[in-house]
């Protein structure tokens, strides 16, 4: 695509960033066929080729968003399909990035929708705040049918719809600590505790720290670790996000520093991805750009971790048909596809793939509450194709698209690390019965 951007323009390092992605697409609209949003609303402004139009005419002509744009960008997931599918190699990930922030720092939002956001960015990535709303949530939820009413008020109801019923109390996991590996040591892992998955399953990362310790990994939960950032980050909240990720790599740093660090597992995809692109997120940063690099080289989804283990036979034989629903930020962001199937599969599971593996649950960080309406959609296409498989249970990676799907799916939606430390001699996952396991010991 030809661009006509001013050497003035181009002095801005973010500008020079979009302007190379720019000049990448050649407007075939191949990732129309695969975005959710243009294969729901069928309009070419959301699709990816209508949304690189758009941002490029707003940076082009160096003006500040307006309506339209802000529409059209919000409505994007983030799911990066469009990644995928592009044969050209467009970076749509960094260029709607630069757009979001571009919108945060030129469009004055209406005020409903800034308080929204803002209180968003206030409690989801903090543990103890996020906590203390879904209590609250609680009392709030015989207002849902008078919020839904109020178009304005609708991303209220949805996040009270999504509010679990009750909250499982703090792990001790989340504590800074070492859990040693049993037996011969086969390596040394820091564990990202997180933010919402942290307060919504708490077991996610029991299940992999119990899972890496009896396999003799020795797991590291850093002081200081806090919320990766990606949920400000797709708000277009850039100085929240870069806080977060130096707060980071700056405690990665220390325990590499301190006793060596062979990767940093993750355990919810949607984190992975922005936490993999920290090298980039922060390369303007002198004090931090190498080291950010460093975090991102080593940081790794906890199904690529055990794939690279060379496991030992299951405890358990399952034999149960799982649904696997891969998470865009795993299979688009990360480009994560076989590990975790094929785990699965060792462990003893029928794997099976719905429809549409492609498109995206609708969950999206902070989408399935700003956009609800689109996400609702989404999400009732995707439960639709699952249930189509007949499976027992839902395999997943990421705590977002287990929150979405479970809120409108028939089975039960459980996170594969739970799976495979069951399957490997752990407890069963919270919510799965013992018949739709059915291992025999
Ligand atoms: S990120 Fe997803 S929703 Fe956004 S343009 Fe790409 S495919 Fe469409
Ligand atoms: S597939 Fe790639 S090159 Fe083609 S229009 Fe989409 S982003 Fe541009």
């Amino acid at each position: 695509m030809q661009t006509n951007f001013s050497a003035a323009q181009l002095a801005d390092p973010h500008v020079a960033e979009s302007e190379k992605i720019l000049r990448k697409c050649v407007h075939c609209g191949f990732c129309t066929a695969t975005c959710p949003t243009y294969v729901t609303l069928g309009n070419e402004l959301d699709s990816p080729r209508g949304r690189i139009y758009l941002i490029k005419d707003m940076l082009e002509n160096g003006r500040p968003a307006d309506t339209e744009i802000v529409t059209h960008i919000d409505r994007c997931l983030s799911c990066l399909a469009c990644m995928t599918t592009c044969p050209s190699g467009v970076n749509y990930m960094h260029l709607v990035d630069h757009a979001r922030a571009h919108i945060e720092q030129t469009y004055r939002r209406p005020l409903l929708d800034r308080l929204t956001r803002a209180m968003l960015a206030f409690v989801l990535p903090y543990p103890g705040r996020f906590r203390a709303a879904l209590k609250l949530a609680q009392l709030g939820r015989p207002l849902i049918g008078l919020l839904e009413k109020l178009p304005t008020l609708k991303p209220l109801a949805a996040m009270l719809k999504l509010a679990p019923s009750s909250t499982p109390p703090a792990s001790p996991i989340a504590s800074p600590g070492v859990h040693a590996g049993q037996g011969t040591k086969r390596g040394r892992v820091a564990i990202l505790t997180g933010c919402a998955q942290s307060v919504l399953d708490p077991a996610i990362n029991e299940a992999a720290v119990s899972l890496l310790t009896r396999l003799g990994v020795e797991v590291v939960v850093p002081e200081g670790e806090g919320c990766c950032g990606a949920l400000v980050h797709h708000m277009g909240r850039e100085d929240q996000a870069l806080a977060s990720a130096r707060q980071n790599v700056d405690a990665w740093t220390r325990a590499i520093d301190q006793g060596g660090l062979d990767t940093i597992i993750i355990t919810a995809s949607g984190c992975g991805t922005t936490i993999k692109d920290y090298g980039f997120m922060l390369r303007l940063d002198p004090a931090y750009a190498e080291k950010a690099a460093r975090v991102s080289a080593v940081a790794k989804d906890i199904t690529e971790y055990l794939a690279a283990l060379d496991l030992p036979e299951p405890v358990r034989k399952p034999g149960t048909i799982v649904a696997y629903h891969s998470a865009c930020s795993m299979q688009h962001g990360q480009k994560i596809t076989r590990q975790p199937k094929e785990l699965l599969a060792k462990a003893g599971f029928l794997v099976r793939e719905p429809r549409e593996g492609h498109l995206c649950c609708g969950s999206a960080g902070t989408y399935n509450i700003l956009q609800p309406d689109i996400s609702a959609k989404l999400r009732n296409r995707k439960v639709k194709n699952i249930e189509a498989t007949g499976a027992e249970i839902v395999a997943t990676g990421n705590i977002g698209c287990i929150t979405q799907i479970a809120s409108a799916a028939k089975l039960p939606v459980v996170h594969t690390i739970k799976l495979l430390d069951w399957a490997y001699g752990g407890p069963k996952p919270d919510g799965v019965s013992e018949n739709s396991l059915g291992g025999a010991e």
